[in-house]
């Protein structure tokens, strides 16, 4: 069993706290992707669980055992990094044998695994080659590969595929979803790529600042974030946030008035504790989630700004007053730039936050 359990865990550097008691259980074979903009932390995390930064409060522990006093190399992880870390002097047969080698591990053993590693990776032609003769997705899988021969309980990524052009990384992430199936491990891995993170997570865990902000599986943070912040950073496009107020809560729902939008009123059914009247409130609509006007929702006129068309879907930036919408449309209704028209949103396609980002439920 190789669950990973977080409980409490605090990290300081000097007095400065950068996680703030993050309590995350992974479980035995799981896919574990932590994601958050730049410097909240999904890196620090990793290298404690690595064992490569101490912790300064709390426990982790790995398939049941507590490992915070445990070196690095005694806690059955492997790690691959961004930088792909390789030794640029020996092939890539040597580079995959290496540590295994100077553990002493049997010859034959070794063998074995160097080839089960290049066998899945398909490089099995590339042994001889050094580093520098290898493209940037060669010397990734070698890196991968270097995890593999150490037959880990659990596998560490940090962000290993952002040195890789976009034609690579898609190509590399569906290997490493396929690797995944296929050794049946733990894997925990950093981006800051959500869409990394909606494709090969199990589970996803949203950091922000040092705080988790929501675990979840991708499509139920993706249609029940916790929070704006969750909201607006699981999606691309993003979630669209319109400003609006409460001007009356009856009968399990509150109206909504779209502040820049004409009085456009929107009746959206909530469960208790309502909002005050008057709050100011934020709905946020998907940019999939407009629908054309008369079919019975909240009208918003628009102008479009500027159009992208990428064939099965288009995007339109729009203007609505001092708002921008992005609006997802399909192609057979492309809008030009310059184009005035009308949306439209239901309650039952948006969502409710009230001033501080939290979700009105
Ligand atoms: P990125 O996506 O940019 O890599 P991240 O989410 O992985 O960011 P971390 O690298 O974990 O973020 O850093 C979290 C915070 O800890 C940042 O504010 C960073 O500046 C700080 N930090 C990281 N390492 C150290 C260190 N060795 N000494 C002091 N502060 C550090």
């Amino acid at each position: 069993m190789a669950a990973v359990t977080l409980t409490n865990v605090v990290k300081r550097f000097g007095t400065f706290e950068v996680v703030h008691g993050a309590d995350i259980d992974i479980a035995d074979g799981e896919f574990v992707v932590f994601v958050g903009p730049s410097g909240c932390g999904k890196s620090t995390l990793l290298r404690m669980i690595a064992g490569l930064e101490d912790i300064s409060g709390g426990k982790i522990a790995i398939g049941g055992k507590v490992m915070n006093d445990v070196e690095a190399a005694d806690r059955g992880i492997a790690m691959v990094f961004q930088s792909y870390a390789l030794y640029p002097h020996m092939t890539v047969e040597q580079n995959l044998s290496f540590g295994l080698r100077m553990n002493g591990n049997p010859k034959a053993d070794t063998e074995r695994r160097v080839k089960r590693a290049a066998e899945i990776l398909c490089i099995d032609e590339l042994m001889q080659r050094r580093p520098k003769q290898l493209s940037g997705g060669q010397r990734q899988r070698v890196a991968i590969g270097r995890a593999i021969v150490r037959e880990p309980q659990v596998f560490l990524f940090d962000e290993p595929l952002s040195n890789l052009d976009a034609e690579l990384r898609v190509q590399m992430r569906v290997e490493i979803a396929r690797l995944h199936k296929e050794l049946g491990v733990t894997m925990v891995y950093v981006t800051h790529d959500q869409t990394e993170a909606m494709t090969l997570a199990d589970r996803i865990v949203v950091l922000k600042a040092g705080n988790v902000e929501q675990i979840g599986a991708p499509l139920d943070l993706y249609d029940d974030p916790a929070n704006r912040f969750v909201a607006g950073f699981i999606g691309s496009p993003k979630m669209n946030f319109i400003a609006a107020k409460v001007v009356e809560t009856s009968n399990s729902a509150a109206i909504v008035e779209l502040v820049n939008h004409g009085g456009a009123r929107l009746r959206k059914p909530l469960c208790e504790p309502f909002p005050a009247t008057g709050a100011e409130v934020v709905l946020g609509v998907r940019p999939e989630h407009f629908f054309e006007a008369g079919e019975g929702g909240c009208d918003i006129p628009v102008k479009a700004d500027v159009a992208e068309h990428l064939g099965s879907v288009s995007y339109v930036y729009a203007d609505a007053g001092s708002e921008e919408l992005i609006i997802e449309r399909e192609a057979a209704r492309q809008r030009a730039s310059g184009d005035h028209f009308t949306v439209s949103i239901k309650a039952e396609r948006s969502l409710l936050f009230d001033k501080t980002g939290a979700r009105i439920r």
